[in-house]
């Protein structure tokens, strides 16, 4: 068996996904860059391989069954496993807001992405990371999802601003919780993993840059101890 490890990253093309992949390509993992755009993964891909690091494009639109079903397909036939699965693809809607106010349709398009799809993800690649010897899944969460954190005044993230992109977070992290249950007594571990404050497109502004932000979602990625941990960096978030 061929023993460079796998990954998936989804929505890698850009932002911290992209800077996921490239640390794990810089780890000997060999990555496949999950994109809904086959040219922006194709992109992606180019600007790895101006690094010297190579990569391969995954299509994958994580709201599209079919698309699902493809990548899991293509992944089974040309790698017969998956040892890492990074459910990065993410999306913030500004026309979310507080529970009052926020639109229906931005609330189920956010949870359509960031949950339904890591869950219909996970899914579909869960056969494929039982026949790895010892597999991860790393969720990209946010500490915006901590229903503890939302609700302390004390707390930066507290916060009433966004119903549909914190629930579809403290969503995710249920998806982590029941996993690890589910998955007890196999070889998946599986974690939630706030990346920080990251400037990208999807915030605009932020503390770190995508490559700073990558750094936690990557240690995971590659290993320790934790199983069904909600983390960021400095340490651990309550759920
Ligand atoms: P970006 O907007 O830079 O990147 C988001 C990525 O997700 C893009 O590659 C985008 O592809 C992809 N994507 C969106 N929808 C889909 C879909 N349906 N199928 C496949 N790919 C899709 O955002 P970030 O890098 O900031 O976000 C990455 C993750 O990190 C998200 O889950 C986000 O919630 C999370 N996060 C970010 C924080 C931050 O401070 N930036 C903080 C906490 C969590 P495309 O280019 O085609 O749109």
């Amino acid at each position: 068996m061929n023993t460079q490890r796998i990954a998936l990253v989804t929505g890698a093309n850009k932002g911290i996904g992209l800077e996921i992949a490239r640390q794990l390509a810089q780890a000997g993992v060999h990555v496949l860059i999950g994109a809904r755009d086959e040219d922006r993964g194709r992109a992606a891909v180019a600007d790895l391989a101006r690094d010297g690091l190579a990569a391969q494009v995954l299509r994958l639109d994580v709201t599209d069954a079919a698309s699902i079903a493809a990548a899991a397909l293509s992944i089974r036939n040309e790698h017969g496993r998956l040892d890492i699965l990074v459910n990065n693809a993410g999306i913030f809607d500004p026309t979310d807001g507080p529970p009052g106010q926020a639109s229906m349709t931005a609330v189920r398009q956010v949870f359509e992405t960031n949950f339904f799809g890591a869950l219909a993800v996970t899914q579909a690649m869960l056969p494929l990371l039982r026949d790895a010897p010892a597999a991860r899944v790393v969720n990209v969460s946010s500490s915006l999802g901590s229903l503890t954190l939302n609700g302390d005044p004390s707390s930066t993230y507290y916060s009433a601003q966004y119903i549909g992109y914190n629930a579809s977070k403290a969503a995710l992290n249920m998806l982590t919780v029941q996993l690890r249950e589910e998955l007890r007594g196999t070889s998946i571990v599986v974690n939630s993993v706030s990346p920080g404050f990251v400037k990208t497109d999807l915030t605009g502004y932020g503390t770190m840059t995508p490559a700073e932000g990558a750094k936690l979602p990557v240690q995971h990625a590659l290993g320790g101890e934790d199983n069904g941990v909600f983390v960021e960096p400095g340490g651990t978030t309550p759920w």
